[in-house]
């Protein structure tokens, strides 16, 4: 197999190899329905409810308010229509320019139908400001939901200054936290968050499962409707493999997260010295960002023709988020951070991540120099 430099992290990231393992026994042996009343299927329904009560207690929460879903777009599409429908009143929910399109779409199909939705601005380094919500909010304001951090440009956002703006005039809090849980800590008692998205292939997990933490006594509808699954919330058969995998990749990720988050931030400092040794012009995008999420802009370059040219080195970043990678167009967040559009159209996203390298770092920055400084 074709050797790659991966370096696109906050797209989808490696499985965890215990968490590989871990998964084996519930794909192969332990096939049983949790659901079912007989014994076979002990086991598994065993297995879930650990699962669940680990990845409760990694983010402060308690067990019954981890919802299994299949991944990040799910919990957020549950956690915008869900609560819209849940609302006779038509209150109007609160979101940001800024959001992953999984949140953005979501209450779009929500204004179709009459929800009322205001997307507040960010400013140029990406910040959602809760002096901001407090001038959008007022006591119409059923849902205010804003990203913990961005997935183009890595921005954290003040979650619990924002969640106060919202209880106090109340509103519901719900945070898209898909790239944050297992890379910084999370709280959901501390940030004082009513609901939380996260998805597992973001955090070493596998992919197509991940949870929506919903706060005991929040009222929203639930959003997939069948068997009585998920307390009667979510519907479907539970993906045993997948909801232990995910809790084995969340349980590694939070105990060494001091350790891997101080490393990744040296490879990132390593790779923006080199490329300023190197010579190379360019503007970082976003502020307080995620351990390992850079973005960077090249004047008057081309950022499709930069991951192309990557490519072809085996090297794999970004133009923007994984959802936009192959559109010409500035990014919705790109435009909402006011970036020139000289610049805008010259962004990469380089995502480290925990198996990342010092040499691979060095050959990241030694092809952006070839490829924009050619001899
Ligand atoms: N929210 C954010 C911030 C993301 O970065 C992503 C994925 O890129 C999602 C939601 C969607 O998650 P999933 O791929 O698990 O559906």
């Amino acid at each position: 197999m074709k050797q790659y430099i991966y370096a696109d992290n906050a797209a989808t990231t490696q499985l965890d190899p215990q968490a590989f393992e871990a998964m084996i026994p519930w794909l192969r042996d332990e096939y049983g329905n949790a659901s079912q009343p007989y014994s076979f299927s002990r086991k598994p329904k065993k297995a879930i409810a650990e699962a669940r009560a680990v990845i409760a207690e990694c983010i402060n929460a308690d067990p019954e308010e981890i919802y299994f879903t299949s991944g990040g777009t799910e919990s957020d599409n549950w956690a915008i229509k869900g609560s819209a429908f849940s609302d006779s009143g038509h209150h109007a929910t609160i979101t940001s320019q800024i959001e992953h399109h999984a949140v953005l779409h979501s209450c779009e199909a929500t204004e179709r139908i009459g929800y009322p939705v205001a997307y507040l601005p960010a400013d140029e380094e990406g910040r959602i400001l809760p002096e901001t919500l407090d001038r959008y909010i007022s006591d119409r304001t059923r849902l205010v939901s804003v990203m913990t951090a961005n997935n183009e440009i890595g921005t954290i956002q003040d979650i619990a200054g924002l969640a106060d703006i919202a209880h106090a005039h109340g509103a519901m809090f719900h945070t898209d936290a898909v790239q944050a849980v297992g890379h910084i800590p999370i709280d959901v008692k501390a940030l004082d968050v009513d609901m939380l998205s996260a998805s597992a292939h973001k955090f070493n997990g596998p992919r197509g499962i991940g949870f929506l933490y919903i706060r005991k006594g929040i009222k929203v509808c639930p959003f997939m409707d069948g068997g009585g699954q998920e307390n009667k919330n979510r519907a479907g058969t539970e993906n045993t493999a997948a909801i232990v995998g995910m809790s084995i990749a969340l349980m590694n990720n939070t105990q060494n997260m001091r350790n891997t988050s101080d490393s990744i931030r040296s490879l990132e400092n390593l790779l923006i010295t080199k490329l300023i040794e190197e010579g190379l012009v360019f503007r970082r995008n976003g502020a307080n960002t995620l351990p390992g999420l850079i973005s960077l802009s090249f004047q008057n370059s081309n950022g499709e023709m930069l991951l192309h040219r990557m490519d072809l080195k085996g090297i794999c970043i970004s133009t923007g988020s994984a959802c936009n990678g192959s559109s010409d167009e500035i990014s919705h967040v790109l435009q909402a951070i006011h970036l020139p559009d000289e610049y805008a159209k010259g962004t990469i996203r380089i995502s480290l991540g925990k198996h990342n390298t010092e040499s691979e770092i060095l050959k990241i920055t030694e092809s952006l120099k070839q490829i924009l400084m050619p001899k």
